[in-house]
């Protein structure tokens, strides 16, 4: 058990996540609340980075179980601080060409999350995307204006920033600091007559390009394909990088494990003892067709496997994973007398037991919550309540 949850909440998994799902839970909500697209909530940008900064480091992963926040705050590490969370994003991201000395100052990449059906990731294809890119005006280059028109702002004194008395009660007064408004905090303004007319002196203007996603045959989920130099301008770096991040939606029949698929497979009862025979779609758009063996019979909970009708592997796409089928047996709810008798006939295994009159009898009651807790205890596999449908977890939405 942890002591709180609050960090995996941040992240909307639970607390027995594994490393990959804590990895995609940070790479959805980094994507969903990142301040270009969340431009009110910068703080909830910051909470999910530093939850997922902990909760990937799996020595501070285990004492913020054991502990809660307290325990990490206090022992020994003594206020250490969080990484800035572009850090984080950008470590996550990967982007911005060159590695070696993080200090020099890049642009930061473009990041957009693509869907791709599984059909998509196993057959590869190409997908155009429309993006929105902040690029250097053309007609001046990015200065704003004639070259040496830029002045130096009179109203900040070429600061940036001015400070401004704002009272916040009464007889209280406080310092506040805020950007320039007459050179929106760059310290240096055009003179109208010098103005670039076509950006108005903004330097920058928004422009629209289509890219080509090229999606090769078995490709994962999170995958990132960079496009670089097609991101964001600015003046005198090289333009920042485009990465298109694969996110794979959840299939109706298949669900993806590394180069396997995994398929669930109901039988009726009557399949199970007398075997079957199943056509079924592969995401290829081929039929294949299996059956089962003369006499076999299949339990609940069985798995099988057809060899080579997996995933394709990204690197050798002729090489392929396995489809491993797990099979579920409906069992009827009821049985009439007659059905009874003619089964008990031709089944196996069925005993009678002679019984004294006096023997106390009871009736089998159904299994509630409340015997759950009693007969399941603290010991074994801790909270694994005993029913849990073992296995695949493919049909849940
Ligand atoms: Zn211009
Ligand atoms: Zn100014």
């Amino acid at each position: 058990m942890v002591k709180e949850t609050a960090l995996y909440d941040l992240l909307g998994v639970n607390a027995s996540a594994s490393e990959g799902e804590l990895k995609k839970a940070y790479r959805k909500m980094a994507l969903k609340y990142h301040p270009d697209k969340n431009p009110d909530d910068p703080e909830k940008f910051k909470h999910i980075s530093q939850a997922y900064e902990i909760l990937s480091d799996s020595q501070k992963r285990a004492i913020y179980d054991e502990g809660g926040m307290d325990a990490l705050q206090g022992g020994g590490g003594g206020g250490e601080g969080f990484h800035d969370p572009m850090d984080i994003f950008s470590m996550f991201f990967g982007g911005g060409r060159g590695g070696g000395s993080r200090r020099q100052r890049t642009v930061r990449p473009t990041v957009h999350q693509m869907r791709v059906s599984l059909e998509q990731l196993y057959k590869g294809c190409t997908r155009k995307l429309k993006i929105s890119r902040t690029c250097l005006c053309k007609a001046c280059e990015g200065r704003g204006g004639a070259a040496g028109a830029e002045k130096k702002c009179d109203e900040c004194d070429g600061h940036g920033v001015v400070i401004r008395m704002q009272r916040i009660g009464p007889g209280m007064v406080t310092q506040m600091q805020s950007r320039c408004g007459a050179c929106n905090g760059e310290g240096t303004v055009i003179p109208a007559k010098d103005k670039c007319r076509s950006c108005n002196a903004k330097k920058k203007v928004q422009e629209e390009q289509i890219i080509e996603v090229k999606i090769e045959p078995g490709m994962h989920d999170g995958e990132k394909i960079v496009f670089e130099g097609k991101g964001n301008e600015e003046l005198g770096l090289p333009a920042g990088d485009v990465i298109i991040v694969l996110d794979e939606q959840k299939h109706n029949t298949f669900a993806r494990q590394g180069a396997n698929l995994i398929m669930e497979d109901k039988l009726d009862l009557a399949e199970a003892l007398c075997g079957f025979t199943r056509v079924i779609n592969t995401l290829n758009d081929k039929t294949i067709f299996y059956t089962s063996l003369p006499g076999e019979v299949i339990d609940h909970g069985d798995v099988k496997v057809i060899q080579g009708q997996g995933m394709p592997h990204h690197r050798n796409p002729s090489d392929k994973g396995d489809l491993i089928i797990q099979f579920r047996v409906n069992f009827p709810s009821f049985l009439d007398d007659k059905s009874r008798r003619v089964l008990a006939e031709l089944l196996p295994g069925r005993t009678t037991v002679m019984v004294d009159d006096d023997i106390e009898t009871f009736e089998l009651d159904k299994v509630g919550p409340s015997n759950h807790s009693r007969s399941r205890g603290q010991g074994g596999h801790g909270h694994g309540h005993g029913f849990e449908e073992n296995g695949v977890r493919c049909q849940q939405q």
